[in-house]
């Protein structure tokens, strides 16, 4: 009997200090990740040696659905900066809108909030760190196309007298480094580590503020990546700097499943993907070792009206996927140089090709590299049953994906902005 009241006094006492904020919140955006994505990484990565179809770390983590549409006046299919305008803000804005809304004004970030209390903050991205999604949070334009204005941003705009991300990782030389301005120069002076490299990002001193630049603009392909493990590395290091008394609040992006989405490219769609569930299972450990963790998965929309099958046959066969040596886009540079045209793609999709698929790449006279990567994605869909159904996005409902201090907040279905709005009444709850 003693020994039940001193345990109810400690449970008791413990939900009197019990905080229902999160310390460290990551928020996760697969750009362009709708339903068919998650669903066909599935396939992809099932174990065809064993009758079930294993669940994979987007099913471990699922617990709701998002409606994606911007505002109104826009119509009902989002653009990534409207997408992650709502995502971050709560706002509802047009298409192309940075971090503002309708009218165009400025609207605060959960990044931003999460600055205002102390946290730091960071962006890690596979794209380059000015664009549409980071900006979004980050900072406020009224059109995503200001790439110069919004890299600047990071730089000029302050956060209660601070810059607005602590840890910067990603893509962007060409919009750093311009004859107009350096801004790397300008943020070294300003004390902060700068690397180019990956392999730099083990001895950066941990804990200091940082910016990682690892190409002109996106980062290559997973595909075509010597790092295989290009956004988990990404997302350790931007940790690593991150995690402080006050908490952090990292936005990490898989941003380049959008990017496949645009090509009708199956075959780097599910290497974008595998990039992503590899960090996914690495925050899962992470998020056991520190409970007093959020992180919330979602899309901003889905790209390319992906389909798992097609022509009226029911099959999908992602095997035609698992061997790529290099990215299409990549067979298709190295296309337009071959001797052999046949032999080299035959190769680097690791696959024989047929008679037909050799001559629908041996027919393509262009000295651009595009129809050559066109016909190389074409052949991994008939070989795959992969369909599509536009270059562009559709407004299907996306996922949404959490774990973590506060997770059961994102049940059932919200709204993209109703993500944010959770995230703010987060931040502002009492710890
Ligand atoms: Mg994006
Ligand atoms: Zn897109």
């Amino acid at each position: 009997m003693k020994q039940l009241a001193t345990l109810l006094l400690a449970v008791l006492c413990h939900s009197a200090v019990a905080t229902n904020t999160p310390k460290n919140i990551i928020m996760i955006i697969g750009d362009g990740m709708g339903p068919a994505y998650t669903t066909a990484y599935r396939m992809y990565a099932d174990d065809p040696n064993t009758p079930e179809v294993e669940q994979t770390v987007f099913d471990r983590l699922l617990v709701g659905m998002a409606s994606t549409h911007p505002d109104i006046d826009t119509g009902y299919v989002t653009d990534s900066a409207a997408g992650a305008t709502a995502l971050s803000t709560g706002v509802k804005t047009y298409n192309g809108a940075i971090g503002v809304d309708a009218n165009k004004e400025s609207v605060q970030t959960v990044l931003e909030l999460a600055k205002m209390q102390g946290r730091k903050t960071g962006v890690a991205v596979t794209s380059q760190i000015n664009h549409a999604t980071p900006a979004s949070f980050g900072a406020h334009n009224e059109s995503r196309q200001n790439y110069d204005q919004i890299a600047d941003s990071y730089f000029d705009e302050k956060t209660n007298g601070q810059f607005v991300l602590d840890v910067m990782l990603g893509g962007g030389w060409k919009y750093f480094i311009r004859d107009d301005r350096n801004l790397v120069e300008q943020f070294k002076a300003a004390g902060y580590q700068y690397v180019d490299e990956f392999a730099q990002l083990d001895s950066v001193k941990v804990g200091t503020p940082l910016l990682g630049l690892f190409a002109d603009a996106g980062l290559p392909w997973a595909l075509d990546s010597a790092n295989q493990l290009r956004l988990p590395t990404l997302a350790k290091a931007a940790i690593r700097q991150l995690e402080n008394d006050q908490g952090y609040f990292l936005l990490i992006e898989a941003s380049q499943v959008d990017w496949a989405g645009h090509g009708n490219d199956i075959g780097s769609a599910m290497a974008e993907m595998h990039d992503l569930a590899l960090t996914l299972e690495w925050l899962e450990q992470y998020l056991v070792k520190n409970p007093d963790t959020l992180m919330v998965l979602t899309a901003d929309h889905s790209t390319g009206g992906l389909s798992i099958g097609a022509n009226n046959d029911y099959s999908w066969s992602p095997k035609w996927l698992k061997n790529l040596k290099v990215s299409p886009a990549k067979i298709g540079t190295q296309l337009m140089t071959a001797k052999d045209r046949g032999a080299l793609a035959s190769d680097l999709l690791g696959f024989e090709l047929t008679i037909e698929e050799i001559s629908s790449i041996s027919a393509i006279e262009s000295d651009k590299s595009r129809p050559f990567h066109k016909a190389i994605a074409k052949i991994l869909d008939s070989r795959s049953n992969t369909g599509w159904t536009t270059p562009g996005h559709t407004g299907v409902d996306v996922q949404i994906f959490a774990k973590g201090l506060g997770s059961e907040r994102f049940r059932g279905h919200l709204d993209n902005t109703g993500i944010a709005q959770t995230i703010f009444e987060l931040l502002k709850d009492k710890r």
